[in-house]
């Protein structure tokens, strides 16, 4: 038996389901699932992130969440979380920079939120020596100061897709057809939720939902707001998604998201303005390309000093890397960073209101 199999004969039997319970499937079935069963992360993998191209990347990002853990007079004790690990590289690589920053070590509870099992065992190998905490949801994160990190977390959850109808939206479906899983539309309607959205489509165009992103980011902003700290939020996407942003890739390739569930990474494009908005009473910064927060932060330092310890193909390497990071044709300015911080703080370093 195969994802594939298991959900064409649960949609011959019960009808069409959604792109976001289809997402969740083929990325979090306990069995068959994309992210249950494998570490798919690097040159084996099917994809690669930015902690995963350079340890530039976390020691930036956790040396501007402890300047502003400094900034916000320095709690003794808060919760240093970070959602989907990964490999616990970015957690690594935040811990190694942060050990020069007195106290911030020692005041931070580890605190994770996984859903892979398989990823976990990674994560507390590669964070061996360190005390690691996990939490279910944001939701059960402590009532405590929190500085937080998500990096191609958000990308990762199930969306809904709608499409223009005139005055109302289709939903889209994964459905059958001729016993290959397709995509369908329902008979349309009205869509409350996507009012604001009537003014900037077209008849035509798809709109994506998250329906778990706003209570998670609700979670976070609350605990920003009551206890101080900070979120850095990074990922592909704008302000506002518009259009079919459902990506498929297998071994670094684009793949069909439809053809083999379970067996390839799905992500969508993140919509920034829903996450900011749902983090309210915290404030949120202006999304700012990845490539000027890293500038900001001083990578092009960073990236000299450590290449004066490389020659030949390291060098090499690391130059490439540097510029994978940052430049406007890499991942630069398709990735974007979103702060949130406490509406009596200064915005985390790298980014403005
Ligand atoms: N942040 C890491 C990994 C990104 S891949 C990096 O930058 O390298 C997405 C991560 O989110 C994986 O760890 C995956 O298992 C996790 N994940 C995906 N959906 C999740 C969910 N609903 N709840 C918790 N973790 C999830």
């Amino acid at each position: 038996m195969s994802l594939r199999d298991d959900l064409a004969a649960r949609i011959a039997a019960q009808g069409p389901i959604t792109v976001a319970e289809y997402m969740a499937e083929a990325l979090l079935h306990p069995t068959y699932g994309y992210y249950s069963t494998r570490d798919p992360l690097g040159a084996e993998g099917d994809f690669t992130t930015a902690p995963e191209i350079s340890q530039m990347f976390g020691e930036l990002v956790g040396l501007s969440l402890a300047q502003s853990w400094l900034d916000q007079g320095a709690p003794s004790s808060f919760t240093l979380a970070e959602l989907g690990p990964g490999r616990g590289t970015l957690m690594a690589d935040i811990l190694r920079a942060t050990t020069r920053v007195p106290g911030f070590l020692g005041a931070a509870r580890i605190t994770l939120v996984e859903a892979s099992d398989t990823l976990r065992d990674v994560q507390r190998e590669t964070l061996a020596g360190h005390e690691i905490n996990y939490a279910e949801t944001a939701d059960d994160l402590p009532e405590a100061p929190i500085w937080l990190v998500a990096n191609e977390f958000f990308d990762a959850l199930p969306i809904r897709q709608f499409q223009r109808d005139g005055a109302g939206w289709r939903e889209r479906f994964v459905g059958l057809d001729a016993g290959k899983l397709t995509i369908g539309l329902s008979p349309v309607g009205p869509q409350a939720s996507l009012n604001h959205r009537l003014d900037d489509t077209e008849n035509g165009r798809v709109v994506e939902v998250c329906p778990s992103a706003p209570s998670i980011l609700s979670a976070i902003g609350a605990r920003i707001e009551a206890h101080g700290g900070a979120a850095l939020i990074i990922d592909y996407g704008d302000w506002r998604s518009l259009g079919d942003t459902l990506q498929a890739l297998q071994h670094h390739e684009p793949t069909d998201p439809l053809a083999d569930p379970g067996q390839a990474d799905l992500t969508t494009h993140v919509d920034f303005e829903v996450l900011a908005q749902s983090a309210t009473p915290a404030a949120h910064t202006r999304i700012t390309p990845q490539g000027v927060f890293l500038e900001r932060l001083g990578i092009t330092a960073r990236a000299q000093a450590l290449a004066a310890k490389l020659d030949g193909p390291a060098l090499e390497a690391h130059v490439a890397a540097h510029r994978r990071l940052t430049h406007p044709a890499e991942m630069g300015n398709l990735f974007k960073v979103l702060g949130l911080f406490p509406t009596t703080a200064a915005p985390p370093p790298g980014l403005e209101k």
